[in-house]
């Protein structure tokens, strides 16, 4: 992995600040990454993630999609 600011391979793994970016770091693929060389800070994609948990995500999404889909079918009879 490169800083993308200056492209060196001094990247490390920061510590997430608040509860956004632990959200963040838990849901998605993305890490939060300093550079040691010019102290650049933020997120990179993580290309060694597992499996499980892109499929974890998915199974999440779905949920959502069909609870939302439930909920709109179980109110359109009292809109009308
Ligand atoms: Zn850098």
């Amino acid at each position: 992995m490169n800083c993308p600011r200056c492209g060196s391979t001094s990247l490390y793994r920061s510590r997430s600040r608040n509860r956004w970016e632990s959200w963040r770091k838990r849901h998605t693929n993305k890490m939060l990454c300093r550079c040691h060389v010019c102290l650049w800070r933020g997120w990179i994609s993580d290309d060694f993630e597992p499996r499980g948990k892109k499929l974890q995500n998915f199974i999440a999404y779905l949920f959502m999609v069909s609870v939302s889909i439930g909920v709109t079918v179980l109110l359109l009879p009292l809109l009308e």
